[in-house]
C-alpha cells in the first residue's frame, strides 16, 4: 500500500537525515528503485513528472504500475508516489489517478499571489484525501520538462507565507539547478537556507536538482533542514553509461544479447547501485 510523504519527511526532519525522491520513467526504473529501497531498508519517495507520466501512458498507468509493483514485490518499506513539478491541472489529474503526494509548482505563475491562492486550493483538495503537498517558492535554475527558470534564491518571507498555508514540505531555490551543474557553479547558499529555515520552523525543505552537488554540500544542507532531495539526472546518467558500455562492448550482438531483458539489465543494475549509494549519503539507510 502506498502512503503519503508527510510522516516520513517529518521524521527525516526531526532525525536530521533526508530522503531521496527518485524519478521513475518506466517499469524497469520503478523495480530498480524499489529494490534499492528494500535492500537499504530506507523509506522511499518515488516520483514522476507529467512528461514521464505521459510517456508511460498517463498518470493512471503510472499510479497503477507503482501500486501493483509494490504489492507484487512485497515491498516492506513505506513508499509514497509523488507528482514532481505539477501544474494546477496535473495535480488534479494525479490525485484522481491515485498518487499519494503532489507537488504544485506555482513558481511559474504570473504573480506570487496567484501561487499562494492556487497552493491553498491544492492543499485543501489534497488534504481532504490524505494526500501530501509540496509547494515551491522561486524558480529552480536549469530546465525540467521544457520549463526553464533562472536560478534564484527564494525569498524567505514568501517561504513563510506559503508555509502558513499548511503545505507538508517546501521547495525553495538556494542556488541549486536542474540537470548537469556547470563548471562555474557558485554552490549552495547556506546563508539563504538558514534564513528560510528560521522563518519556516520544522517544515521539511526540499532540494531540487540533487544530481551532481558535492556530498559535503548535500550533507551540510541536510544538517540545516533539507529533508527531501530530488534525484533525476543522476540515475539517467548511470543508466545511459551502463547501457553504452554494454552496446560498445558488442554484447547486444553476441547470442541473444539483443533481448531487452539483457540489454536493459546493466542499466537497471546501475540504478540499484547508485540509488543505494545516495541513500547512504542522505542518511536514510535503515530508517524504514
Ligand atoms: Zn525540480
Amino acid at each position: 500500500m502506498l502512503v503519503n510523504a508527510a510522516d516520513m519527511l517529518k521524521q527525516a526532519e526531526a532525525g536530521k537525515y533526508a530522503l531521496g525522491a527518485f524519478n521513475t520513467n518506466n517499469l524497469e526504473w520503478t523495480l530498480a528503485i524499489f529494490q534499492a529501497a528494500e535492500e537499504a531498508k530506507s523509506p522511499l519517495i518515488i516520483q514522476c513528472t507529467a512528461g514521464a507520466a505521459k510517456w508511460m501512458g498517463g498518470f493512471k498507468v503510472c499510479a497503477d504500475m507503482v501500486k501493483a509493483a509494490a504489492e507484487a514485490t512485497g515491498l516492506s518499506v513505506p513508499v509514497a508516489l509523488h507528482l514532481d513539478h505539477g501544474n494546477f491541472e496535473d495535480c488534479h489529474t494525479a490525485i484522481e489517478a491515485g498518487f499519494t503526494s503532489v507537488m504544485y509548482d506555482g513558481s511559474h505563475e504570473e504573480t506570487f499571489d496567484l501561487n499562494l491562492e492556487r497552493t491553498a486550493e491544492i492543499v485543501k483538495l489534497a488534504h481532504a484525501k490524505g494526500i501530501s503537498v509540496e509547494a515551491e517558492v522561486g524558480g529552480i535554475g536549469g530546465t525540467e520538462d521544457g520549463v526553464t527558470s533562472n536560478g534564484e534564491l527564494a525569498d524567505p518571507e514568501q517561504c513563510r507565507q506559503i508555509a502558513e498555508l499548511g503545505v507538508d514540505f517546501l521547495a525553495c531555490g538556494i542556488g541549486n539547478i536542474h540537470g548537469v551543474y556547470p563548471e562555474d557553479w557558485a554552490g549552495l547558499s547556506f546563508e539563504r537556507l538558514g534564513e528560510i529555515k528560521a522563518l519556516t520552523g520544522d517544515l521539511p525543505l526540499v532540494l531540487h536538482g540533487g544530481s551532481g552537488i558535492p556530498v559535503d554540500q548535500i550533507q551540510k544542507a541536510i544538517s540545516l533542514g533539507v529533508s527531501k532531495i530530488n534525484v533525476n539526472t543522476d540515475l539517467q546518467l548511470v543508466f545511459a553509461a551502463a547501457t553504452r558500455e554494454y552496446v560498445e562492448a558488442g554484447k547486444d550482438q553476441q547470442g541473444k544479447g539483443f533481448d531487452p531483458r539483457k540489454l536493459l539489465k546493466p542499466g537497471r543494475d546501475a540504478i540499484v547501485a547508485r540509488t543505494k549509494e545516495l541513500m547512504e549519503e542522505f542518511g536514510s539507510v535503515n530508517k524504514a
